[in-house]
């Protein structure tokens, strides 16, 4: 896997209107430049999200892309479906919103070290048209690595996701461990540290371990089974809750 320490976000510059995606932008931009394409030789974009929210895969991740002059190398590319020619119909939908914000958490957690961006910021360019930094506020996502690290997850650390990730491609399971420990981190109403996460094949279910002191163990216990989670229970050090 290449080293990727940034993702970026554009958007196709096509009419709200227009219900196209990976198969449309992949033949602009594999057209030959003769024939008024890019002439690339695969999508520039890694992940396209279509008008109803549906996250097609282009450019594999193992792969650079064609979406960020001096950036590729290092980075992934997510285009939204939208905006407009010259950025004048910067309509997203709630669902493109909401499988974006899914896409680049999952992406945060697989990548820990990526800071994200608007094309915007490193172009003369208005895509992606939209407030990258309203966008990142509203889904709580931090702009910065360390600022994901430090703010969030003080001593989280990406190996103790090793056995997921080792295990294939199962996006679902990163976010799922990432939705439990946000809900978590809101009952308790202050910064957790990450224990342990891990797949119990005999329940079977996904369990995450989080350090709390004694004193408020019962407590957080009581308040995840009446959030919904699975199962609580007090352990050795923490909170473990089952999904
Ligand atoms: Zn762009």
């Amino acid at each position: 896997m290449r080293e990727i320490t940034e993702i970026f976000l554009h958007c196709s510059a096509t009419w709200s209107k227009q219900d196209i995606g990976l198969k449309e932008i992949t033949a602009w931009h594999t057209t030959p430049k003769s024939k008024g394409g890019r002439g690339w030789s695969h999508v520039g974009y890694h992940y396209i999200i279509r008008r109803d929210g549906t996250v097609e895969k282009g450019c594999p991740i193992e792969q650079a892309g064609y979406h960020c002059s001096g950036h590729n190398a290092h980075s992934i590319g997510i285009c939204m479906v939208g905006g407009g020619p010259n950025g004048e119909d910067k309509v997203f939908t709630e669902a493109q919103y909401d499988a974006l914000a899914s896409l680049v958490k999952r992406l945060r957690i697989q990548f820990p070290m990526t800071n994200i961006y608007g094309h915007n910021e490193f172009a003369n360019k208005a895509c992606p048209v939209f407030s990258v930094t309203q966008f990142l506020t509203r889904y709580q996502i931090p702009k910065y690595a360390n600022a994901w690290n430090k703010s969030r997850w003080p001593h989280f650390k990406p190996s103790e996701f090793s056995n997921l990730w080792g295990a294939g491609d199962m996006p679902q399971i990163w976010i799922a461990t990432l939705d439990a420990l946000e809900r978590l981190r809101t009952l308790y109403g202050k910064p957790l540290v990450l224990l342990k996460t891990d797949w119990r094949p005999d329940v079977p279910a996904l369990f995450v371990d989080v350090k709390i002191p004694a004193t408020a163990r019962d407590a957080v216990v009581k308040k995840a089974m009446d959030a919904g989670f699975n199962s609580a229970r007090a352990i050795d050090g923490g909170v473990r809750v089952y999904m």
